[in-house]
């Protein structure tokens, strides 16, 4: 058993939170939230959030804070969210960062751990320019590390397999740099409160996992 269990999983894109995310909150019973999951989502089905949020996602720049927060503040008080969640892609501002802090607060929960997702930018972007997604379901598949039984269809639920629009060689590394400007500051803001751990993402999910789950006893 896992005794951390309100978490948030901090680190570049490609480093594969949201494929430990989505092992871990299966075994444990928490909430996976994924802000970029819940973006797509909203953009598909062209919701007014959708319509907001829809420029910034496919140029792979930041959707504005406010509107981020306010949608994972809402999403935090359902019900699912009691026996813990992983936050996985928020917060990715300092901005973010305070007005999440601002909202546990308010609703009376405690973050236990951040976990920092440790890679290096080469082995990033090689993930994600050969990733392709399930149109279906979201899961994530890749061409060099973890391709698909069959070409082009999801192992799961047997969707069509798509390459997203931002992660084209140009978007990629425009998000790598967003990263590095935007979010990395949050290591500090997480390490000064004594709730920041880190795993090395560059393994492959077999060994990364353990050691993720060896974080939250
Ligand atoms: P990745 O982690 O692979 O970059 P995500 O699926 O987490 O991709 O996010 C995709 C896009 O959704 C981001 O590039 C951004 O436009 C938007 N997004 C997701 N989470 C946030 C957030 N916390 N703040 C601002 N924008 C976000
Ligand atoms: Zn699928």
């Amino acid at each position: 058993m896992i005794s951390k269990r309100n978490l948030v999983l901090l680190g570049p894109p490609g480093a594969g939170k949201g494929t430990l995310a989505v092992i871990l909150a299966q075994e444990f019973k928490l909430a996976h939230i994924s802000t970029g999951d819940i973006f797509r989502r909203e953009i598909k089905g062209g919701t007014e959030l959708g319509k907001k949020a829809q420029e910034y996602v496919n140029q792979g720049k930041l959707v504005p804070d406010e509107l981020v927060a306010d949608m994972v503040g809402s999403r935090l008080a359902e019900n699912d969210c009691e026996d813990g969640f992983i936050l996985d892609g928020f917060p990715r501002t300092v901005k973010q960062a305070e007005l999440f802090d601002e909202t546990m607060k308010k609703i009376g929960k405690n973050l236990d751990l951040v976990v920092l997702f440790e890679a290096g930018n080469e082995l990033l972007l090689k993930r994600l320019t050969a990733r392709i997604t399930c149109k279906k379901c979201g899961v994530n598949f890749n061409k060099l590390f973890s391709p698909p039984k069959e070409e082009g269809t999801c192992d799961e639920c047997g969707g069509e397999l798509y390459q997203r629009a931002d992660d084209s060689l140009e978007t990629a590394t425009g998000r790598l740099k967003v990263y590095e400007e935007q979010t990395a500051p949050l290591i500090e803001y997480y390490r000064k409160c004594g709730k920041l751990a880190s795993i090395n993402s560059e393994l492959p999910k077999e060994e990364a996992y353990p050691s993720l789950v060896a974080l939250l006893k």
